[in-house]
């Protein structure tokens, strides 16, 4: 998950990085009362959306008064930036900015480690820095056991070029954003800039955080930062399931167990919708190994309320939960959802019990569901179905 900017200062503070004062605003009212409670002075306004490059957009303004930030925020609520919509400001206290530096720290999936990359240079768009002046730009590997500790930040800062008296001011902040990293369970955490300001502070002007989903388990405050209005409905309601669904953009709705099946259906049906109109899956989902019929009734529910799906492919490999136990969940579910489910389902089971389980579903003969006996078969089949739909 990506957050704000305001939710990035937010969780800079709560970890002692060095953050100017800010306000959230939906209204040039609210932006006007903002600049009012941070003292009336000159405030910066920002768009807050999630994409980059809003200072080149007209997305960063400076107000010298509250009423200029009413007029400000009123010229940047509803801006439209790189197809995102503002609807909130951030109104920060305005900063003395006399250097403009670069810092991130961020999984490297391709060296298995984490990077923390760092720059006299920010300010600009960081990619085209890395492409232009590649050596301006230093890259330190950072261990995921010892982080970024005094040594290791001192050792970033050296990379980075920077001169006795700003290092040794640098370093304490480095560590800090480290911890937002990894307590926050981060994959990036990105400061640009990171300034110094005329009275020589360091200070985080702008903030980029993704967290990893993955560990919102141990981060029951994470949920609040999720920004439901940009969320897909429908993963949404299967997140909120406990299923494990990914909406994709093509027409065949599959359904598996186990995610290596999974992927291994999405490529074969993606094959197969060659030869039937191009269609294509229309998204992932894992119901996991104990499928119960309820999994199954609240996966189809999330699939059929798809508009794009025309067709449906049932893959099950039948395991600890037998095949009878999966058709036996087929049917129940198809008999939950009732008239609600309307579109042809293919299936293929394989592996324990197959034959009961493809004994039941021949017994509840609805005339929806048709099976196959292989996985390519069950693909073609499905694809067919979809494309004449
Ligand atoms: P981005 O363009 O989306 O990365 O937005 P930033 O928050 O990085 O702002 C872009 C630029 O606006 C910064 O690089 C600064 O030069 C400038 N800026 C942002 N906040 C302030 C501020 O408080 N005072 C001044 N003078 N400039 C600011
Ligand atoms: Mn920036």
């Amino acid at each position: 998950m990506d957050l704000f900017e305001y939710q990035a200062r937010d969780l800079f503070e709560k970890h002692g990085v060095p953050v100017l004062r800010a306000k959230v605003a939906e209204t040039p009212e609210e932006a006007k009362q903002a600049a009012e409670e941070l003292g009336g002075g000159t405030v910066v306004v920002k768009a807050q959306v999630k994409v980059g490059g809003r200072g080149k957009a007209g997305g960063v303004k400076l107000a010298k008064s509250p009423d200029e930030a009413a007029e400000k925020a009123k010229e940047i609520l509803g801006l439209d930036i790189k197809g995102h919509e503002t609807k909130k400001v951030m109104i920060a206290e305005g900063a003395d900015i006399a250097e403009e530096y670069y810092f991130s720290v961020l999984l490297d999936r391709s060296e298995r480690t984490y990077l923390a990359m760092c720059s006299k240079e920010g300010g600009m768009e960081i990619e085209q820095l890395a492409v232009e002046r590649p050596e301006a730009l230093a890259r330190v590997p950072v261990n995921a056991l010892t982080g970024i500790d005094e040594a290791k930040a001192r050792e970033i800062v050296e990379a980075a070029g920077f001169d006795d008296q700003v290092g040794p001011k640098i370093v304490p902040v480095l560590q800090k954003l480290w911890d937002v990293f990894k307590e926050e369970d981060a994959t990036l955490v990105e400061v640009n800039p990171l300034v110094k300001t005329g009275a020589g502070d360091i200070v985080a002007l702008d903030g980029k955080v993704s967290l990893d989903d993955n560990a919102d388990f141990r981060h029951k405050d994470h949920e609040e930062l999720r920004d439901i209005s940009a969320e897909d409905p429908l993963e949404l309601k299967a997140k909120k399931l406990g299923l494990n669904y990914v909406k994709l953009d093509g027409q065949v709705g599959i359904i598996g167990n186990g995610a290596g099946l999974v992927m291994s259906t999405l490529d074969v049906v993606a094959y197969a919708g060659e030869k039937h109109d191009g269609v294509k899956p229309a998204n992932f989902l894992d119901i996991g190994g104990g499928a119960s019929a309820e999994v199954m009734a609240n996966g189809l529910d999330v699939i059929l309320g798809d508009d794009q799906v025309k067709s449906v492919f049932v893959n099950v490999f039948g395991g600890i939960t037998a095949c009878d136990a999966v058709a036996n969940g087929i049917v129940k579910a198809l008999e939950i959802l009732g008239d609600s489910a309307t579109k042809p389902l293919v299936v293929r089971l394989d592996g324990n019990k197959v034959e009961e389980g493809r004994q039941i579903l021949k017994d509840a003969n609805n005339p929806l569901v048709t099976l196959t006996d292989t996985m390519d078969a069950g693909a073609d089949k499905a694809a067919e179905l979809a494309a004449a739909n």
